[in-house]
């Protein structure tokens, strides 16, 4: 089935998979790592097919303001230079990604991606999630990664109001659940705005 989906205008994001969002972390989302065969099977296919893949990722400086020391309702967490901002070690990156980084600001806070900046080796650039995927003629995104009912929703929220044919992969997202049902909620509303919902056809092993 997977042969079927033609790719041709499609590119991959993945959303915040960082080791503090995963069992361990300061923000673990349970059962947040066994996202990772999917999501590296989805990295690995898009690669193999000369497709643009990109990471996005928290980088929180120590005093962000969605800390709860400075009020804020989230415990530190994806901190620059530290390991929690660092990717779930099992993944293979592939050197040509894109990378974007967002919450960056001490004083402001980003869930979606659409409000990150590419990152070339590091340094923060001026250029938005948008553009860039203009700039590379992507028409449509599928969307994987952490925490469902946050970051997740909040880029394939933006990805349909940019105008991108938005993809949420099912079983490559897993949810906070502050309140039970957050998750199932999120995916909802993301159908509400527009997205599709797919279960990615893994191979395993
Ligand atoms: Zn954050």
């Amino acid at each position: 089935m997977r042969n079927n989906l033609d790719l041709s205008f499609t590119a991959l994001i993945v959303v915040d998979f960082q080791n503090d969002f995963c069992p361990g972390g300061t923000l673990a989302v349970s059962e947040g790592d066994q996202i990772y065969p999917v999501v590296q099977d989805l990295v690995n296919e898009f690669e193999d097919r000369h497709r643009p893949i990109v990471f996005t990722r928290d980088y929180h400086p120590s005093n962000h303001i969605s800390f709860v020391n400075r009020g804020g309702p989230w415990p530190p967490h994806c901190v620059q230079g530290t390991y929690g901002f660092e990717f779930f070690p099992k993944l293979r990156i592939p050197d040509n990604a894109a990378h974007f980084f967002k919450g960056y600001l001490k004083d402001a806070d980003a869930y979606s991606g659409f409000e990150g900046c590419l990152a070339t080796n590091g340094t923060i650039t001026g250029i938005t999630l948008e553009s860039w995927l203009h700039s590379q003629n992507v028409h449509q995104v599928y969307i994987t990664g952490l925490a469902t009912d946050y970051c997740v929703k909040a880029t394939a929220i933006d990805a349909t109001r940019a105008g991108f044919d938005t993809i949420v992969i099912t079983n490559g997202v897993k949810g906070v659940n502050v309140s039970p049902h957050d998750s199932e909620r999120a995916l909802n509303d993301m159908k509400q705005a527009g997205a599709c919902l797919l279960e990615w056809p893994a191979r395993h092993g």
